[in-house]
Protein backbone atom coordinates (compact mmCIF):
# COMPACT_ATOMS: atom_id res chain seq x y z
CA UNK A 1 0.00 0.00 0.00
CA UNK A 2 1.25 3.88 -0.44
CA UNK A 3 2.44 5.73 2.06
CA UNK A 4 1.22 8.56 3.27
CA UNK A 5 1.94 11.75 1.83
CA UNK A 6 3.33 14.92 4.22
CA UNK A 7 0.67 17.33 4.96
CA UNK A 8 2.93 20.31 3.77
CA UNK A 9 2.90 18.31 0.09
CA UNK A 10 -1.32 18.20 0.35
CA UNK A 11 -1.34 21.60 1.32
CA UNK A 12 1.13 22.59 -1.28
CA UNK A 13 -0.99 21.14 -3.87
CA UNK A 14 -4.11 22.87 -2.38
CA UNK A 15 -2.39 26.17 -2.61
CA UNK A 16 -1.53 25.49 -6.00
CA UNK A 17 -4.72 24.61 -7.87
CA UNK A 18 -7.01 26.97 -8.75
CA UNK A 19 -10.26 24.95 -9.84
CA UNK A 20 -10.70 22.42 -7.05
CA UNK A 21 -13.74 20.07 -6.39
CA UNK A 22 -14.05 18.37 -2.70
CA UNK A 23 -16.13 15.20 -2.29
CA UNK A 24 -16.95 12.98 -0.20
CA UNK A 25 -19.50 9.56 0.23
CA UNK A 26 -22.58 8.57 -1.19
CA UNK A 27 -25.23 8.74 1.37
CA UNK A 28 -23.43 11.39 2.95
CA UNK A 29 -23.55 11.97 6.40
CA UNK A 30 -22.32 14.96 9.14
CA UNK A 31 -18.86 13.62 8.65
CA UNK A 32 -18.95 13.68 5.10
CA UNK A 33 -21.08 17.15 4.69
CA UNK A 34 -19.20 18.99 7.63
CA UNK A 35 -15.55 18.18 5.75
CA UNK A 36 -16.65 18.89 2.29
CA UNK A 37 -18.01 22.16 3.59
CA UNK A 38 -14.92 23.03 6.57
CA UNK A 39 -12.78 22.38 3.56
CA UNK A 40 -14.43 24.17 0.83
CA UNK A 41 -15.38 27.04 2.62
CA UNK A 42 -11.23 27.77 3.62
CA UNK A 43 -10.33 26.77 0.34
CA UNK A 44 -12.93 29.62 -1.23
CA UNK A 45 -11.64 31.93 1.67
CA UNK A 46 -8.07 31.98 0.24
CA UNK A 47 -9.39 32.39 -3.56
CA UNK A 48 -10.05 29.46 -4.98
CA UNK A 49 -12.69 28.45 -7.20
CA UNK A 50 -14.24 25.32 -5.09
CA UNK A 51 -16.73 22.92 -6.19
CA UNK A 52 -18.45 21.30 -3.51
CA UNK A 53 -19.76 17.69 -4.92
CA UNK A 54 -22.06 15.32 -3.64
CA UNK A 55 -23.42 12.34 -5.95
CA UNK A 56 -27.04 12.51 -3.20
CA UNK A 57 -26.54 15.97 -2.42
CA UNK A 58 -27.37 17.41 1.42
CA UNK A 59 -29.58 15.36 3.60
CA UNK A 60 -32.60 17.84 5.14
CA UNK A 61 -31.03 17.13 8.73
CA UNK A 62 -28.19 18.97 7.97
CA UNK A 63 -29.40 21.86 5.94
CA UNK A 64 -28.94 23.97 8.63
CA UNK A 65 -25.03 24.27 7.93
CA UNK A 66 -23.71 27.43 6.30
CA UNK A 67 -22.81 26.61 2.75
CA UNK A 68 -25.02 23.65 1.95
CA UNK A 69 -26.44 26.08 -0.60
CA UNK A 70 -23.69 25.78 -2.86
CA UNK A 71 -23.55 22.39 -2.64
CA UNK A 72 -24.24 20.29 -6.60
CA UNK A 73 -24.83 16.86 -6.98
CA UNK A 74 -23.07 15.84 -10.18
CA UNK A 75 -24.61 16.90 -14.11
CA UNK A 76 -23.43 15.55 -17.15
CA UNK A 77 -21.36 18.74 -18.21
CA UNK A 78 -17.96 17.99 -17.20
CA UNK A 79 -15.98 19.30 -14.88
CA UNK A 80 -12.51 20.67 -15.42
CA UNK A 81 -10.57 20.45 -12.58
CA UNK A 82 -6.93 21.36 -11.55
CA UNK A 83 -7.64 18.87 -8.47
CA UNK A 84 -10.20 16.69 -6.54
CA UNK A 85 -10.01 16.27 -3.38
CA UNK A 86 -11.84 13.03 -1.72
CA UNK A 87 -13.00 13.21 1.75
CA UNK A 88 -14.06 10.55 4.83
CA UNK A 89 -14.69 7.79 1.82
CA UNK A 90 -13.03 4.57 2.04
CA UNK A 91 -12.90 3.13 -1.67
CA UNK A 92 -12.72 5.25 -4.48
CA UNK A 93 -16.04 3.77 -5.96
CA UNK A 94 -17.99 5.48 -2.51
CA UNK A 95 -17.80 8.81 -4.36
CA UNK A 96 -20.83 7.88 -6.45
CA UNK A 97 -20.50 6.31 -10.22
CA UNK A 98 -21.75 10.12 -11.11
CA UNK A 99 -18.78 11.53 -9.54
CA UNK A 100 -16.34 9.18 -10.19
CA UNK A 101 -17.12 10.05 -13.88
CA UNK A 102 -17.00 13.68 -13.55
CA UNK A 103 -13.64 13.54 -11.38
CA UNK A 104 -11.62 10.83 -13.57
CA UNK A 105 -9.89 12.95 -15.54
CA UNK A 106 -8.88 15.32 -12.78
CA UNK A 107 -4.84 15.25 -12.99
CA UNK A 108 -4.34 14.77 -9.21
CA UNK A 109 -6.23 13.24 -6.64
CA UNK A 110 -6.12 13.49 -2.58
CA UNK A 111 -7.42 11.24 -0.41
CA UNK A 112 -8.04 12.01 2.82
CA UNK A 113 -9.96 9.83 5.19
CA UNK A 114 -9.88 7.98 8.60
CA UNK A 115 -10.72 4.49 7.89
CA UNK A 116 -8.06 1.97 8.65
CA UNK A 117 -9.63 0.03 5.21
CA UNK A 118 -9.02 2.66 3.18
CA UNK A 119 -6.14 1.74 0.67
CA UNK A 120 -4.56 4.87 -0.46
CA UNK A 121 -6.36 5.29 -4.03
CA UNK A 122 -5.25 8.71 -4.57
CA UNK A 123 -2.65 10.70 -5.71
CA UNK A 124 -2.05 11.59 -2.44
CA UNK A 125 -3.14 10.14 0.46
CA UNK A 126 -4.06 10.87 4.20
CA UNK A 127 -4.90 7.98 6.12
CA UNK A 128 -5.48 9.08 10.11
CA UNK A 129 -7.13 5.46 11.08
CA UNK A 130 -6.67 7.42 14.66
CA UNK A 131 -8.31 10.41 13.88
CA UNK A 132 -12.50 9.24 14.83
CA UNK A 133 -13.69 11.85 12.25
CA UNK A 134 -12.20 12.92 9.30
CA UNK A 135 -13.20 16.46 10.38
CA UNK A 136 -10.56 16.21 12.80
CA UNK A 137 -7.97 15.51 10.16
CA UNK A 138 -8.97 18.26 8.25
CA UNK A 139 -9.57 20.64 11.09
CA UNK A 140 -5.37 19.75 12.01
CA UNK A 141 -4.45 20.27 8.59
CA UNK A 142 -6.35 23.89 8.17
CA UNK A 143 -4.66 25.14 11.81
CA UNK A 144 -1.23 23.61 11.25
CA UNK A 145 -0.58 25.14 8.05
CA UNK A 146 -2.56 28.36 8.40
CA UNK A 147 -5.03 28.20 6.11
CA UNK A 148 -8.45 30.27 6.67
CA UNK A 149 -11.01 29.24 9.56
CA UNK A 150 -14.48 31.16 10.26
CA UNK A 151 -16.72 30.37 12.45
CA UNK A 152 -18.62 28.43 9.15
CA UNK A 153 -15.66 26.57 8.97
CA UNK A 154 -15.77 25.84 12.79
CA UNK A 155 -19.93 24.73 12.38
CA UNK A 156 -18.96 22.15 9.71
CA UNK A 157 -16.30 20.88 11.49
CA UNK A 158 -17.60 20.90 14.49
CA UNK A 159 -20.82 18.94 13.74
CA UNK A 160 -18.42 16.44 11.57
CA UNK A 161 -16.56 15.70 14.81
CA UNK A 162 -19.70 15.95 16.83
CA UNK A 163 -21.85 13.09 14.60
CA UNK A 164 -19.17 10.66 14.14
CA UNK A 165 -18.00 10.66 17.38
CA UNK A 166 -22.06 10.15 18.83
CA UNK A 167 -20.93 13.27 20.71
CA UNK A 168 -17.77 12.73 22.06
CA UNK A 169 -18.56 9.19 23.60
CA UNK A 170 -17.27 6.80 21.01
CA UNK A 171 -14.28 5.47 22.08
CA UNK A 172 -12.48 6.65 19.31
CA UNK A 173 -12.45 10.00 21.26
CA UNK A 174 -9.63 11.20 21.80
CA UNK A 175 -7.73 13.99 24.39
CA UNK A 176 -6.99 16.31 20.91
CA UNK A 177 -10.85 15.49 20.01
CA UNK A 178 -11.42 17.33 23.03
CA UNK A 179 -9.12 19.93 22.71
CA UNK A 180 -10.45 21.10 18.96
CA UNK A 181 -13.99 21.35 20.57
CA UNK A 182 -12.39 23.76 23.44
CA UNK A 183 -10.43 25.98 20.67
CA UNK A 184 -13.63 26.14 18.70
CA UNK A 185 -15.54 27.53 21.68
CA UNK A 186 -12.99 29.92 22.88
CA UNK A 187 -12.86 31.16 19.22
CA UNK A 188 -17.03 32.08 19.75
CA UNK A 189 -18.34 28.90 18.08
CA UNK A 190 -21.93 28.55 19.58
CA UNK A 191 -22.03 24.65 19.97
CA UNK A 192 -25.56 24.60 22.10
CA UNK A 193 -27.13 25.76 19.23
CA UNK A 194 -25.47 23.35 16.83
CA UNK A 195 -26.46 20.63 19.27
CA UNK A 196 -29.96 22.04 18.80
CA UNK A 197 -29.82 21.84 15.57
CA UNK A 198 -28.06 18.58 15.23
CA UNK A 199 -29.69 16.49 17.86
CA UNK A 200 -33.08 18.11 18.76
CA UNK A 201 -34.98 18.91 16.18
CA UNK A 202 -36.04 15.56 14.37
CA UNK A 203 -38.75 16.08 11.51
CA UNK A 204 -41.84 13.32 13.20
CA UNK A 205 -41.20 10.63 10.53
CA UNK A 206 -37.76 10.67 12.39
CA UNK A 207 -39.98 9.11 15.53
CA UNK A 208 -41.90 7.18 13.13
CA UNK A 209 -39.03 5.28 12.29
CA UNK A 210 -38.05 4.57 16.00
CA UNK A 211 -41.71 3.63 16.70
CA UNK A 212 -41.36 0.88 13.91
CA UNK A 213 -37.66 0.24 14.95
CA UNK A 214 -38.42 -0.41 18.85
CA UNK A 215 -41.73 -2.32 17.72
CA UNK A 216 -39.86 -4.86 15.24
CA UNK A 217 -36.28 -5.20 16.47
CA UNK A 218 -35.20 -8.88 16.40
CA UNK A 219 -32.88 -10.24 18.91
CA UNK A 220 -30.78 -13.25 18.44
CA UNK A 221 -27.65 -15.20 20.26
CA UNK A 222 -29.40 -15.08 23.60
CA UNK A 223 -29.91 -11.16 23.19
CA UNK A 224 -26.34 -10.19 22.08
CA UNK A 225 -27.49 -9.10 18.86
CA UNK A 226 -30.22 -7.05 17.78
CA UNK A 227 -31.24 -6.28 14.27
CA UNK A 228 -34.01 -4.41 12.34
CA UNK A 229 -34.92 -4.03 8.63
CA UNK A 230 -36.46 -0.65 7.38
CA UNK A 231 -38.22 -1.65 4.52
CA UNK A 232 -39.16 0.55 1.17
CA UNK A 233 -43.08 0.24 2.12
CA UNK A 234 -42.45 2.67 5.46
CA UNK A 235 -40.23 4.59 4.09
CA UNK A 236 -42.62 5.28 0.97
CA UNK A 237 -45.34 5.52 4.05
CA UNK A 238 -43.31 8.36 5.95
CA UNK A 239 -41.88 9.98 2.49
CA UNK A 240 -38.37 9.26 4.57
CA UNK A 241 -35.28 11.51 3.78
CA UNK A 242 -31.88 9.20 3.81
CA UNK A 243 -30.67 11.96 6.87
CA UNK A 244 -33.89 10.31 8.95
CA UNK A 245 -31.77 7.55 9.68
CA UNK A 246 -28.98 9.15 10.80
CA UNK A 247 -27.80 7.75 14.71
CA UNK A 248 -31.16 5.82 15.15
CA UNK A 249 -28.97 2.72 15.52
CA UNK A 250 -27.45 4.74 18.67
CA UNK A 251 -30.62 3.45 20.15
CA UNK A 252 -30.26 -0.04 19.43
CA UNK A 253 -26.63 -0.57 20.98
CA UNK A 254 -27.82 1.40 24.03
CA UNK A 255 -29.64 -1.86 25.25
CA UNK A 256 -27.10 -3.95 27.48
CA UNK A 257 -27.23 -6.98 26.57
CA UNK A 258 -26.38 -6.10 22.84
CA UNK A 259 -22.30 -6.22 21.97
CA UNK A 260 -23.74 -5.99 18.31
CA UNK A 261 -26.59 -4.23 16.26
CA UNK A 262 -27.09 -3.85 12.69
CA UNK A 263 -29.71 -1.92 10.68
CA UNK A 264 -30.84 -3.50 6.94
CA UNK A 265 -32.19 -0.74 4.93
CA UNK A 266 -33.87 -1.22 1.32
CA UNK A 267 -31.63 0.86 -1.07
CA UNK A 268 -31.81 1.69 -5.15
CA UNK A 269 -31.24 -1.30 -7.03
CA UNK A 270 -32.86 -3.85 -4.97
CA UNK A 271 -29.79 -3.48 -2.76
CA UNK A 272 -29.75 -3.63 1.08
CA UNK A 273 -27.62 -0.82 2.81
CA UNK A 274 -26.10 -2.94 6.27
CA UNK A 275 -25.16 -0.74 9.38
CA UNK A 276 -23.57 -2.67 11.52
CA UNK A 277 -21.68 -1.99 15.44
CA UNK A 278 -20.03 -3.09 17.44
CA UNK A 279 -19.85 -2.26 21.31
CA UNK A 280 -16.73 -5.04 21.96
CA UNK A 281 -13.39 -3.81 21.11
CA UNK A 282 -12.87 -7.91 20.25
CA UNK A 283 -15.52 -7.97 17.83
CA UNK A 284 -14.46 -6.10 14.56
CA UNK A 285 -17.48 -5.44 12.57
CA UNK A 286 -15.26 -4.45 9.77
CA UNK A 287 -14.03 -7.77 8.74
CA UNK A 288 -17.82 -9.19 8.82
CA UNK A 289 -18.68 -6.32 6.15
CA UNK A 290 -15.37 -7.07 4.37
CA UNK A 291 -16.98 -10.56 3.51
CA UNK A 292 -20.04 -8.84 1.97
CA UNK A 293 -17.62 -6.53 0.07
CA UNK A 294 -18.33 -3.23 2.25
CA UNK A 295 -15.72 -1.73 5.13
CA UNK A 296 -14.79 1.11 7.58
CA UNK A 297 -14.40 0.62 11.02
CA UNK A 298 -13.63 -2.07 13.93
CA UNK A 299 -16.58 -0.87 16.08
CA UNK A 300 -18.60 0.28 13.04
CA UNK A 301 -19.13 -0.68 9.43
CA UNK A 302 -21.33 -1.15 6.25
CA UNK A 303 -22.11 -3.23 3.28
CA UNK A 304 -24.11 -3.30 0.79
CA UNK A 305 -26.03 -6.81 -0.45
CA UNK A 306 -28.33 -7.71 -2.49
CA UNK A 307 -31.86 -8.12 -1.70
CA UNK A 308 -34.19 -9.10 -0.81
CA UNK A 309 -34.01 -7.64 2.13
CA UNK A 310 -34.86 -10.93 5.05
CA UNK A 311 -32.37 -12.86 2.71
CA UNK A 312 -29.76 -10.52 3.11
CA UNK A 313 -30.56 -9.85 6.64
CA UNK A 314 -30.56 -13.71 7.48
CA UNK A 315 -27.12 -14.52 5.59
CA UNK A 316 -24.98 -11.48 7.21
CA UNK A 317 -26.76 -11.95 10.99
CA UNK A 318 -25.42 -16.08 10.44
CA UNK A 319 -21.63 -14.30 9.75
CA UNK A 320 -22.30 -12.20 12.76
CA UNK A 321 -23.35 -14.44 14.97
CA UNK A 322 -20.90 -16.73 14.13
CA UNK A 323 -17.91 -14.26 15.59
CA UNK A 324 -19.96 -13.25 18.12
CA UNK A 325 -20.02 -16.97 19.87
CA UNK A 326 -16.19 -16.88 18.92
CA UNK A 327 -15.52 -14.35 21.43
CA UNK A 328 -17.79 -15.97 24.17
P1 LIG B 1 -22.89 3.72 8.52
O1 LIG B 1 -23.42 2.50 9.18
O2 LIG B 1 -23.45 3.96 7.16
O3 LIG B 1 -22.89 4.90 9.43
O4 LIG B 1 -21.37 3.39 8.23
C1 LIG B 1 -20.47 3.01 9.25
C2 LIG B 1 -19.06 3.11 8.73
O5 LIG B 1 -18.81 2.14 7.71
C3 LIG B 1 -18.77 4.46 8.10
O6 LIG B 1 -17.49 4.84 8.51
C4 LIG B 1 -18.84 4.20 6.64
O7 LIG B 1 -18.04 5.04 5.89
C5 LIG B 1 -18.41 2.75 6.49
N1 LIG B 1 -19.14 2.11 5.40
C6 LIG B 1 -20.48 2.05 5.28
N2 LIG B 1 -20.83 1.38 4.17
C7 LIG B 1 -19.69 1.01 3.56
C8 LIG B 1 -19.37 0.30 2.35
N3 LIG B 1 -20.34 -0.17 1.56
N4 LIG B 1 -18.07 0.12 2.05
C9 LIG B 1 -17.09 0.60 2.85
N5 LIG B 1 -17.33 1.27 4.01
C10 LIG B 1 -18.60 1.48 4.36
Amino acid sequence: MPENSSTAEIVAAMRSAQRIAVVAHVRPDGDAVGSVLGLALSLRALGKDVIALLEDGVPSNLAFLPGTDTVIQPGSEPLQVDLAIALDTATHERIGAKCKALLDPAPLLVNIDHHPTNPRYGTLNLIDSDSPATGQIIYNLLTEHGLPVDDAVRQNLFIAISTDTGSFQYPATNARTHRIAAEMIEAGLDTARLAQFAYHSYPLRRLALMRDMLNHMEFRADGRIVSWQLKQKLMDEISMDPGDTEGLIDTLRMIDSVVSCVIFEDVEGGKVRVSARSKDNRLDVSVICSKFGGGGHRLASGARLKGPIEEAAEKFLQALEDEVRRID
